[in-house]
């Protein structure tokens, strides 16, 4: 996966290569996917949602740019793989989920592995995590029609915010960085996420 996915396709930074080494993709799927763990896609969970494909991880990890001491948070926990990534990267991480069945498993699978800085949150993403903030970092794995303010609002100043914004099949990776009270927006690659789902995203 790391040197025919990820490597040629330009992720450089070796931390996020060494995270990508370590942790076990095919512990965060279902049992009959183990096959196909580290295959180039993005593969079923449960609940109609998906763990997304190993290169998009990479590289939305990747724009996160984070270097150890930040407060994360993630919107979309899923099977709990992109938590994992964040934990090993950062010094505390939020991952919230509105599926409960999701965010109980991804629990489980972290506890088992023996994560101890991510804390699971049962909710409705879109609206952030505001016990938790301000973030140095926030990473939406869903695709959202725009930038939630509530996630612009818990970013600290200086933080970074990664995301897929667009339209509800097809949306472009975009990182956001918070300088003065505003964000400065750079597009990146385009991409297909499943919707964000809330108050703040698609209305079901
Ligand atoms: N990061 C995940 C992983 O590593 O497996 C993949 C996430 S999957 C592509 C998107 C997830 O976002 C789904 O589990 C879905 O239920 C969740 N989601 C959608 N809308 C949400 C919302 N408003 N708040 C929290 N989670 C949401």
């Amino acid at each position: 996966m790391i040197e025919s996915q990820l490597i040629p396709r330009g992720i450089k930074d070796e931390k996020v290569l060494e995270v990508f080494r370590k942790v076990p993709r095919h512990e965060f799927v279902p049992e009959n996917m183990r096959r196909v763990a580290y295959d180039d896609s993005a593969l079923p969970i449960g609940s109609g949602q998906t763990i997304s494909q190993p290169y998009m991880v990479a590289v939305m990890t990747e724009l996160l740019k984070l270097k150890g001491k930040e407060n994360v948070l993630e919107v979309g926990t899923g099977s709990g793989y992109q938590a994992a990534i964040l934990a090993e990267l950062c010094r505390k991480a939020y991952s919230i989920e509105r599926v409960p069945e999701l965010s109980e498993n991804a629990k489980n699978i972290l506890a088992r592995l023996g994560y101890k800085n991510i804390e699971f949150v049962y909710g409705d993403g879109s609206e952030g995590y505001p016990a938790g903030s301000p973030y140095d970092a926030i990473i939406v794995t869903a695709g959202c029609p725009d930038i939630p303010k509530p996630l612009t609002d818990q970013l600290a100043e200086g933080g970074r915010l990664i995301l897929p914004v667009g339209e509800r099949y097809f949306q472009t990776l975009t990182a956001a960085t918070k300088e003065k009270g505003k964000l400065k927006i750079e597009k990146s690659i385009g991409c297909v996420f499943v919707p964000l789902i809330g108050k703040y995203g698609w209305q079901v």
